[in-house]
């Protein structure tokens, strides 16, 4: 007969959930990305939820309020955790933005895009400034950067390059480039020279993790067995920048990731710099586009962008992945199903689906 797991396992089991710091501090941003339940009260809550706080052993993680409601939970009433915060609607509204922005030819006024999502330019300026940091028009200006930069990394000119990103006066662009690209155009041609890119390492339940980040944002999320490996594998991706290990003030950043890859159906919501050729980008693209819990087949990622015939590349574009879970290639399968190869080691394929598939 077996027993059910003790209070003190019970206990553990929440105490080592990096989601439990994030509970204990009340902390906001991870509002949405997971809801815990009590089970000795039978309602479940927000992590920011006001109410007091709860036994750790009674204690247990949802990644949605649907799953919280499928064990038989019922929302809190003070911190409606079933319903958007004022936040979230804020969060969605700015996100509807910047989505207008990408998808256009050419930058729409502020005027235009207040009116897309019924707020008056006044205050979606102060809106979208407040979440994003920077103002639409900062934000337009940087989607166009990113654009140079997928034509720079193709060798193409920098003449070129500005050219087919709508960019009229290269001297504007030069202007703005150092601030939106954290360097310049040729400088970033030639392989990332001069970039400082900062690292920490912990541990997740698959072993150790590094995560990196440059001035644009994430751009590294690597297993490993230990430190020496982690370091090494980061050089290999980053032979000519300046790798130094963060200071304390990123273990946010780092608990915030492992978060993730525990649950990634959480979601991430620190940006990503992602680097690599166009068909590299256009394979990651499409496999952020796979939810957690699913999987697709190589050829079904080469169909999806329009490549058929590209399977064996879209291959070789997941194993040159530098962002674990972020970019999913480990929910990319064999046409048959079975598990082939990753980056990170077979085991921690199986052990990610498992995972998801709960
Ligand atoms: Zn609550």
């Amino acid at each position: 007969m077996t027993s059910l797991p003790s209070k003190q396992a019970r206990a553990a089991q929440t105490l080592t959930d990096p989601r439990w710091p994030l509970v204990q501090q009340r902390d906001k941003t991870a509002d949405g990305r997971f809801v815990y339940s009590v089970k000795t009260t039978g309602i479940y809550c927000r992590p920011s939820c006001s109410a007091r706080q709860a036994l750790p052993e009674n204690v247990q993680f949802h990644s949605s309020c649907q799953a919280a409601e499928d064990s038989g939970f019922r929302p809190c009433l003070r911190c409606k955790p079933n319903q958007a915060s004022l936040a979230e609607q804020q969060q969605a509204l700015v996100e509807q933005a910047c989505r207008l922005i990408a998808e256009a030819e050419t930058p729409p006024s502020l005027e235009q895009l207040a009116a897309q999502v019924g707020l008056s330019p006044y205050h979606f300026h102060r809106l979208f400034k407040s979440i994003t940091g920077v103002t639409p028009k900062g934000y337009a200006n940087a989607q166009r950067a990113a654009r140079v930069r997928n034509h720079l990394q193709q060798g193409e000119t920098v003449t070129a390059a500005l050219y087919d990103a709508g960019f009229n006066s290269s001297g504007r662009f030069y202007t703005v480039a150092d601030k939106l690209l954290g360097m310049t155009p040729r400088a970033y041609r030639d392989g990332g020279t001069n970039v400082r890119i900062r690292y920490a390492i912990g541990s997740c339940s698959l072993g150790r993790l590094l995560v990196a980040q440059s001035d644009r944002g994430i751009c590294a999320i690597l297993f490993g067995d230990n430190s020496q490996e982690l370091e090494d594998d980061l050089q290999r991706r980053f032979p000519r920048a300046e790798l130094e290990i963060a200071d304390a003030a990123f273990s946010q950043t780092l608990s915030e990731v492992i978060t993730f890859v525990e649950a990634p159906a959480t979601g991430l919501s620190l940006p990503l710099d992602i680097r690599g050729t166009v068909f590299q980008q256009r394979v990651w693209q499409a496999l952020q586009a796979i939810p957690p819990g699913e999987t697709a087949s190589y050829r079904q990622v080469a169909e999806s962008i329009g490549s058929p015939r590209a399977v064996r590349a879209v291959a070789g574009a997941c194993a040159a992945n530098s962002l674990a879970v972020a970019v999913p290639c480990h929910r990319v399968v064999r046409n048959d199903g079975g598990l082939s190869g990753y980056r990170w080691g077979v085991e921690r394929k199986r052990a990610l689906l498992e995972k998801e598939a709960d």
